[in-house]
């Protein structure tokens, strides 16, 4: 089997939150004047977000109102305290800004060594309408599409992102390697049929070599 073009997970794969999801928060919050403990919004942040999306029409995050109603949720069962209307909407922000991310390691050298073979790339992420913004902000590309699961309606491991993303490549989804970091959300795309590389931590650009 061929392949004809690479799909990327973003939040992961690409790119990492820079320190902590709590320390971005604490600072904002800070900014703000709201003390709080990092470690506290750390500890509490993981539930905060999956019981804000379990409870949320799927995919969250249809356009920037809804995202930022989503957040508005999770950094208030985060903080677990009364705050100023608009530190929920800072936090938000935050995260759209490239100076909370890093790039993972190895992946410029990665993306750079599939536009060298030929082969187009796009971004199928669960994250929201911040993504397209980041990545070019953050360098990262060159990618023909960034589907997002908002954008269309279904999130990971539902094969219609995917499915996106193979129509805008020009390729079927058999042609497809998809590179990303859960087990869950990309490991279960193999189910639709394209090649799936599970990888943890960045991409080595040399394993990658033997998967194209
Ligand atoms: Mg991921």
């Amino acid at each position: 089997m061929t392949i004809r073009a690479v799909t990327w997970d973003a939040v992961g794969t690409l790119i990492a939150v820079a320190g902590t999801v709590g320390t971005t928060y604490a600072e904002v919050a800070a900014a703000q004047g709201v003390t709080v403990q990092a470690a506290d919004l750390d500890a509490r942040f993981p539930g905060a977000f999956k019981q804000t999306l379990a409870r949320w029409p799927v995919p969250y995050g249809a356009d920037d109102a809804d995202a930022r109603a989503f957040w508005d949720q999770v950094v208030r069962a985060t903080f677990d305290i009364p705050l100023p209307d608009d530190l929920p909407g800072a936090c938000y922000e935050a995260f759209a800004n490239a100076r909370y991310w890093r790039v993972l390691p190895g992946v410029r050298e990665a993306l750079a060594l599939v536009a060298a073979r030929g082969l187009p790339q796009a971004v199928v992420s669960n994250f929201d309408v911040r993504l397209p913004g980041l990545l070019v902000a953050l360098g990262l590309g060159p990618f023909v599409t960034v589907i997002t699961s908002a954008g269309v309606g279904a999130a990971k491991p539902d094969p219609a992102p995917l499915r996106t993303a193979a129509r805008s490549l020009g390729v079927n989804v058999a042609d497809l390697l998809h590179i990303g970091d859960s087990p869950t959300e990309d490991g279960g795309l193999a189910a639709c049929g394209c090649r799936v590389w599970l990888v943890t931590g960045g991409i080595d650009p040399q394993a990658l070599e033997q998967h194209l």
